[in-house]
């Protein structure tokens, strides 16, 4: 069996009763260029690159590390790493947030591992010198456009979120935002003088048709593979940008018929997703949208600490993350909570190279350890115990070895 065999049997749809689920037809694509060449015992061997970043990141990251060096062991897979700097770390050490080395480096690896960038220390620094300079580089850089993050409340947490019980349990969702595109990145902008002579900041929100059409079909085929339902979310009753952005997905949805389509505002969508998280399967939006949309579903989990996420482009590499920053208010103390993290080495193994067993592995431990009742600070519960990264790590390890 060569690995595009092996991959591709490996994948699975998108359930709706695990942490991240499954792949979709855009990643088979990714994994099959790669694996083409490939014999199944190369395929075997997959070369990471570690981004270990800044703050709480590489507490973090040494945890995702070991938990991917016994999932190796447990399911005979070679993991070769090189460590890279980004963000804060490299601003440090080179003078920019993303040295080329870094970049080169990513890109000619299997997959990115990224934990988090920044921190007051760079607070000060000049818009383009700052840390998260080097996050926008590297997503640019990769061309990773499309950003997968799930919402899903596991039922061990679903009393940490800070709404009812009954309108968080069940919920499932998964946010498809566009990564490289919009206002983030729109020309012109920057700082001026308006009429009257005062200083004025500008930025333009631009989207192009087939930037819209990408990241529609990648949402169209997740969903495809969810429940079938996508909703996307514009302001189409106020920007230009967005019309054309709808016009687009209405256009992609004539190769998704089996998909059920639906449009909202963002300002409604924000308020529904907190009435009624249920009522969303698949979300897709714009950059800006999906930030903050993609924020607001987070917390729905009763914390940032648990969440996992992709940014996946048509190939190459992607690059998992977990959604949280760098928490620079707990860094160093042993305080993090490193399941985000190990998570997102659970959505790398599934999505880039369709190794299903292997993240499945991952989620079960975590999710024995929370069953165990193991419990770092952001989701503490009364009866529970409280543990720092160090332990929580431990009690990972044991189940993972188990
Ligand atoms: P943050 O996510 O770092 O922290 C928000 C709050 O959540 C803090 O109270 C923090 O202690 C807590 N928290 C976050 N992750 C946690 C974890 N794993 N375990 C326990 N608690 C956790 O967001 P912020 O405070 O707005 O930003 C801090 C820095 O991170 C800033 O410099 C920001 O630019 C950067 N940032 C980076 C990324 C990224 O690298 N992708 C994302 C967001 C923010």
């Amino acid at each position: 069996m060569n690995a595009s065999q092996n991959m591709t049997s490996a994948i699975k749809p998108f359930s709706s009763s695990s942490f991240s689920s499954s792949s979709s037809r855009f990643a088979k694509k990714r994994t099959d260029v790669k694996a083409a060449a490939k014999t199944f015992a190369e395929a075997k061997n997959y070369n990471l690159t570690l981004l270990p970043g800044d703050g709480i990141g590489p507490e973090i990251m040494r945890v995702a590390k070991d938990v991917l060096n016994e999932v190796g062991r447990k399911h005979a897979i070679k993991f070769t790493y090189e460590e890279r700097l980004v963000g804060g770390a490299a601003i440090d050490a080179f003078g920019t947030p993303l040295p080329e080395d870094t970049l080169e480096c990513c890109k000619r690896s299997d997959a990115v591992l990224l934990a988090a960038i920044g921190g007051y220390k760079w607070d000060t620094l000049a818009a383009n010198m700052r840390p998260e300079r080097g996050l926008l580089g590297l997503r640019a850089g990769m061309e990773v456009f499309a950003n997968l993050r799930p919402a899903v409340v596991l039922p061990q947490l679903a009393d940490a979120s800070s709404l009812k019980k009954h309108i968080v349990s069940g919920t499932d969702i998964m946010v498809v935002r566009e990564l490289t595109g919009g206002i983030y990145f729109g020309e012109p902008k920057g700082f001026g003088t308006n009429k009257k002579g005062e200083k004025i900041g500008f930025n333009t929100m631009v989207y192009s048709e087939p930037e819209v059409d990408r990241i529609a079909k990648v949402a169209f085929e997740i969903a495809r593979k969810r429940k079938g339902r996508l909703c996307s979310v514009d302001k189409a009753n106020v920007l230009e940008v967005s019309q054309l952005w709808r016009e687009r997905v209405i256009e992609t949805h004539k190769g998704y018929k089996d998909v059920e389509l639906s449009h909202m505002y963002i300002d409604n969508c924000a308020m529904q997703v907190i009435r009624d998280p249920k009522q969303f399967d698949t979300i897709v939006t714009g950059n800006i949208f999906g930030d903050i949309i993609s924020d607001a579903a987070s917390m729905l989990t009763g914390s940032i600490g648990m969440l996992p996420s992709a940014a996946v482009g048509s190939s190459g590499p992607g690059l998992y993350e977990p959604v949280h920053g760098s928490a620079p208010d707990i860094a160093g103390q042993d305080k993090a909570n490193p399941l985000a993290q190990v998570l997102s080495a659970a959505m790398l193994l599934r999505y880039q190279f369709g190794e299903e067993e292997a993240a499945k592995s991952i989620e079960a431990a975590v999710n024995a350890t929370l069953d165990q009742g193991f419990r770092t600070g952001d989701i503490m519960q009364e009866g529970m115990k409280l543990v720092g990264c160090t332990a929580m790590q431990e009690a990972l390890m044991k189940n993972l070895s188990k």
